[in-house]
């Protein structure tokens, strides 16, 4: 795996915000920031199409300093607000589809999801982090209250709707691309990633990231098991072994075949660890099975967001290993 843009490597290091950077003659990376975050910025993508339209992947965040580095790349492109014909978001989460309620408001672009996404927005996609929820995972009455934070995310997308949604494999309208729409589940149930074959660039938004493993199953409930789908998913992108990957944060890089396996190993350590808890015996609560797990940023230090991802992290791994088809191979 190598950073193919050393001055987003640098900035995500430093926990800065790189410059707009061109990718290829008609594709841009602009990085936007990300409040109260432990990630420094989301990445979001404006193609220029052949008619002189800007589309973009991923709006980012919906903040005045996000809209302005917007309009100032839109500007140093040519372009204007009133040249951006449509806006994909790869999932509903608000630092990737945040901003895109405002881009049509003021631009008029068409917004395109995946139905799934559309589904969950309807839905009210944090449901799960409910009283009810953390409950039956066993949280303490004391822990409750910082899950708000969840509740908060979500509130921070404006419920609408979509103006299309795109399935597998569908081809999205934008003059001079062939950019085709990957279904990659995981993340959340209804993520897309995108590639463009001419260029071979393949845009992977939360799906593959270059230096931190996605939490799964973040996108409200889901009749499917989240880790199921993104380890099939995994191997769907892992076909495009020499595409330059345009991540949702951090940095550009080939090697997604390495990546991908990098991805799985980490799930599939998690995994083989809450089998090893159940080995145990006495029917552990997830609170339970999760605190005796290893975690990046050690588990007493965990709160709000982080907490309940790492919570509904180990519900699924717990439901995956009790499905009888899934075990983890050792
Ligand atoms: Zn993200």
């Amino acid at each position: 795996m190598e950073a193919t843009s050393r001055a987003q490597q640098a900035a995500e290091r430093a926990g800065t915000i790189p410059p707009l950077e061109q990718v290829r003659s008609d594709v841009w990376a602009l990085a936007l920031e990300m409040p109260g975050g432990h990630i420094p910025y989301s990445l979001c993508y404006l193609l220029r199409d052949s008619a002189g339209g800007v589309h973009l992947v991923d709006p980012g965040w919906d903040t005045e300093a996000n809209w302005a580095a917007l309009l100032a790349a839109l500007g140093e492109l040519g372009g204007a607000p009133a040249q951006v014909p449509s806006v994909v978001a790869t999932h509903l989460h608000p630092d990737h589809l945040g901003m895109a309620h405002r881009v049509r408001r003021e631009t008029g672009a068409r917004v395109i999801l995946h139905e799934r996404e559309q589904q969950a927005l309807a839905g009210g996609w944090a449901v799960a982090a409910t009283g009810p929820q953390l409950e039956s995972w066993g949280v303490p009455g004391e822990r409750r209250a910082e899950m708000a934070e969840v509740h908060a995310l979500a509130a921070a997308s404006p419920e609408f709707h979509a103006d299309a949604v795109v399935a597998d494999g569908q081809r999205l309208d934008i003059p001079g691309f062939d950019l085709l729409a990957v279904w990659t589940p995981g993340h959340t149930a209804g993520h897309l990633s995108l590639r463009d074959d001419a260029r071979a660039l393949i845009f992977t938004g939360d799906h593959v990231l270059p230096s931190i493993f996605s939490g799964l199953g973040l996108g409200g409930p889901s009749v499917t098991n989240p880790l199921a789908d993104y380890l099939a998913s995994l191997e769907k992108v892992a076909r495009f072994a020499d595409y330059e990957v345009l991540p949702g944060h951090g940095y550009r890089f080939t090697g997604l075949v390495e990546r991908a396996a990098a991805c799985a190993e980490h799930h599939g350590i998690r995994s083989r660890q809450v089998r090893d808890v159940l080995a145990e015996g006495g029917s552990p609560t997830v609170w339970e099975i999760a605190s005796r797990l290893s975690w990046t940023a050690g588990w007493g230090n965990l709160r709000g967001y982080l907490l309940y991802s790492a919570l509904a992290q180990t519900a699924m791994h717990r439901e995956y290993l009790r499905d009888s088809n899934h075990s983890p191979s050792t």
